[in-house]
């Protein structure tokens, strides 16, 4: 059985899924009430792979919303809260979605392997982020060409590079063959030491990456107040929105650039549930994060073990793993195709 912690995306978003599902004292809390409120199974799922065989599974709502993260003690028993009831339902692997991985990671969570009487069992819980980082991927890689980008010719930007998924797209980008990746982040230190490991890639501001790049993939949560010079971006240039929040459409998007929904995926078949209803994915039945994708990999595959686990350790072994169950069990990675008046152009070179 696979499971799936999230949350909704704002508490007046969480109040009215509350009220639709008959939770009427939910619907009318103010947020100290959503504060002290424990999380819920609100969903059991059966999923089919292409191949034909199902599984179960089920949706924790952790009952955090984002008006929490400053609350870092609520955000924090939020999280292990519903990592508790995922064990108690005997979950053989669950994903973090979301703010839950974030914080799970930020707050050094694996400290706590205590909630209340139970002893978490790290083992049946995983990021997602090795999926995640496979999906950005194959995004790049299927959707530069019908930009005209030609990626051995391109520059790369990853903002986020020295990140969990961040790093790992590096490493795949590099054995894939793209002309320069420039390596964007806050913090110098990391980004010299993912340098000296991959043995390339320039280390840029933002400000500076951004004009630079033919393709950009976002993966850092971006802050709200974020601005982008949208006129001395490249054109045509592919920009990977991977962070969550999903927020670079209206910020970057304009005549020449693209921006697709990174690491989200698309599923062979409806799975007639509701909790993509509130993620505002295009195809709420059957799109949804690739965290989530990666339990129910995980569980066709019988691999019940944290397949992704802690910072910068994804292979490319893993990758290469995830990426063949996720096109066997029937999952596609979104793509621009899906954006009216887009034609196939064959590929320019760029650098
Ligand atoms: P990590 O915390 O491991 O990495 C975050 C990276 O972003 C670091 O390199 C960090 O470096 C950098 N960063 C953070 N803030 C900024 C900023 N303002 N400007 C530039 N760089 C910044 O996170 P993960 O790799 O686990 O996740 C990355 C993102 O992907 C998250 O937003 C997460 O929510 C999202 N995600 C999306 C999924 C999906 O859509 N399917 C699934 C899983 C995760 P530094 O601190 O030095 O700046």
């Amino acid at each position: 059985m696979f499971g799936l912690i999230g949350h909704s995306t704002s508490l007046e978003e969480a109040r009215a899924k509350a009220r639709s599902l008959g939770y009427e004292e939910y619907a009318d809390g103010d947020l100290d009430m959503w504060c002290s409120a424990p999380p819920q199974m609100v969903e059991t799922i059966a999923v089919t792979s292409r191949t034909g065989q199902s599984i179960q599974g089920a949706y924790i709502d952790s009952v955090f919303v984002p008006e929490m993260l400053r609350r870092f003690k609520t955000a924090k028993r939020k999280v292990l809260k519903a990592m508790e009831l995922a064990q108690k339902l005997n979950i053989d692997i669950t994903a973090l979605g979301g703010f839950t991985s974030i914080i799970f990671e930020d707050m050094n969570l694996l400290r706590e392997e205590r909630v209340s009487a139970v002893q978490l069992d790290w083992k049946r819980f995983t990021t997602g982020n090795t999926h995640t980082a496979w999906v950005i991927c194959q995004q790049v890689l299927q959707n530069a060409p019908k930009l005209g980008i030609d990626l051995a010719s391109a520059r790369v930007a990853v903002v986020g590079a020295s990140g969990d998924i961040g790093s790992a797209v590096c490493r795949w980008l590099q054995r894939q063959g793209v002309a320069e990746l420039l390596l964007v982040a806050r913090r110098p230190q990391p980004l010299i030491e993912l340098q000296q490991r991959l043995g390339e890639g320039r280390i840029l501001s933002l400000e500076k990456a951004l004009p630079e790049a033919d393709v950009v993939v976002w993966v850092a949560s971006l802050p709200q107040s974020l601005q982008i010079d949208t006129a001395s971006l490249r054109s045509p240039c592919l920009m990977i929105d991977g962070g969550y929040p999903k927020n670079l459409d209206s910020k970057a998007a304009g005549e020449g650039v693209h921006v697709l929904k990174g690491g989200i995926v698309e599923f062979w078949q409806d799975i007639g549930w509701q909790m993509m209803e509130v993620a505002e994915m295009a195809k709420p039945q059957r799109q949804m994060f690739a965290c989530f994708a990666e339990a129910m990999l995980l569980d066709f595959e019988g691999i019940h073990t944290n397949f992704s686990w802690g910072r910068n350790n994804i292979s490319l072994e893993a990758m290469d793993r995830i990426g063949e169950a996720s096109i066997r069990h029937g999952f596609q990675s979104l793509g621009l195709e899906s954006l009216p008046g887009l034609e196939a152009q064959p590929a320019l070179a760029t650098a």
